[in-house]
């Protein structure tokens, strides 16, 4: 019997080795999220989505194999950004537009927003609240779309007023009175709903705006908008569901909450304390930073007219912030994955955060790998993403200078593949 089944799973993967139409990508320089050092001219083989094995020197394969010529490029994981809102992208209008836009216009808007994160070397991004995320995952999914895979978070929970409150700053004939259905909850019935709720939706995963936010029409941009109890109650019945919960927070008490109560990644983080990150360390929590979004509504809250005076001081005060926390917080062994924002920032800017975090201290080789392995374990997808290793999922980039020696080689993308489809060739 077992001669019998060696045999069979023999003739399985042998005609994959032999009968060609393989890819195989000539790596001058690699970069495989595992290992710290730069591997030189190695091959990898790709079978369907699928990396086969990882040669040294160039292999050329069977006459049948397509060999792609990245011997003068560095090599690397598709990059995952583990914070993104592709449903929208900040500007003057973000405000009004909820008034005459609908879903449908949001949706097709996204498309070229899909297009360019993939093209920057995104295959993998964490959609952290917005209605038509989910069905845009599902459009990239059938092919119907160009675009990063997406982890879905649907619509964020929040509570009454809170940061991801929809009607926030509306009049009062339009302000309604949302609720777990639309992710807004009260108690601990509410938060187990909402979760249910999204889960019927088909996200993947759920997010809470733990804390007040810049963004939203509320005077306060860090006050704990959640009970421990509430926040405990979504994670598990999340889990349960088998999500993980992201926390939008940038005050200390909203945090330590959050992470009290078991959320796996906090977003943000902008005014965490010696406490919090000690807390991190303890529950292995997440830190996502999202510097390039602090940065950029910094930079914004200079511009008369801009945001609704109500939102201006909170981008003006917290914005900076973010990237001195980056710095405390890798110093003390916080766990960091990579994560923008992109949406306030611009779609297709992602990268600039490497820059961001290597400025803060961090090489870049860690930087690399925050965007990459680290983003794999915190979706739990660490055995299929993140590391270039046989059988794993052939989401490969490649750069034409060395990130290594100056980071902002990750802005331009010379090549992206996603699960073994080619998106890109050319700079
Ligand atoms: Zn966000």
């Amino acid at each position: 019997m077992s001669q019998f089944l060696f045999v069979f799973l023999f003739l399985i993967v042998l005609p994959s080795v032999t009968l060609g139409q393989n890819l195989i990508l000539q790596c001058g320089k690699l970069i495989d999220g595992k290992s710290n050092k730069i591997k030189h001219e190695v091959s990898i083989v790709i079978s369907g989505n699928k990396i086969l094995v990882i040669k040294n020197g160039y292999v050329t394969g069977s006459k049948e194999d397509r060999i792609i010529d990245l011997k003068g490029k560095t090599v690397l994981p598709g990059l995952m950004d583990m914070h993104t809102h592709l449903s929208g992208q900040l500007s003057k209008k973000s405000y009004s537009e909820k008034f005459y836009m609908n879903p449908e216009d949001y949706a097709y808007r996204s498309i070229p927003f899909a297009e360019r994160t993939l093209m920057a070397g995104f295959t993998t991004v964490r959609e952290l609240g917005g209605s038509i995320s989910t069905a845009l995952r599902n459009a990239i999914n059938r092919g119907d779309v160009v675009g990063p895979r997406i982890f879905s978070a649907g619509k964020s929970l929040a509570t009454t007023g809170g940061h991801a409150d929809p009607t926030n700053g509306f009049s009062r004939s339009l302000v309604g009175d949302p609720g777990p259905a639309e992710g807004v909850i009260n108690s601990v019935e509410d938060a187990r709903k909402a979760v249910r709720q999204r889960y019927k939706n088909g996200a993947d995963l759920i997010k809470i705006t733990a804390t007040g936010g810049v963004l939203s029409l509320a005077k306060n941009g860090q006050n704990p908008q959640f009970t421990e109890e509430e926040i405990r109650a979504i994670v598990n019945t999340a889990s349960d569901y088998e999500m993980h919960v992201a926390a939008h927070a940038h005050g200390a008490e909203g945090m330590k909450r959050a992470i009290r109560a078991g959320v796996r990644s906090i977003e943000h983080g902008t005014l965490m304390d010696d406490e919090v990150m000690e807390l991190m360390r303890e529950h292995g929590t997440y830190y996502v930073p999202t510097i390039s979004a602090g940065a950029w509504v910094a930079a914004k809250a200079k511009v008369d007219g801009f945001f609704p005076e109500l939102v201006r001081p909170k981008a003006a005060e917290i914005g900076p912030k973010i990237q001195k926390t980056f710095e405390k917080a890798y110093a003390a062994g916080v766990k960091i994955a990579f994560g923008t924002d992109s949406g306030v920032s611009p779609h297709g800017d992602n990268a600039k955060e490497f820059q961001l975090m290597v400025e803060s201290g961090m090489s870049p080789m860690t930087a690399i790998q925050s965007a990459t392995r680290i983003a794999a374990e915190l979706l739990g997808v660490e055995n299929s993403l993140g590391t270039i290793e046989a059988g794993k999922l052939a989401d490969i980039i490649a750069v034409s200078s060395d990130p290594i020696a100056d980071i902002n080689a990750l802005q331009k993308i010379y090549f992206v593949m996603k699960e073994g489809v080619i998106y890109k060739e050319a700079e």
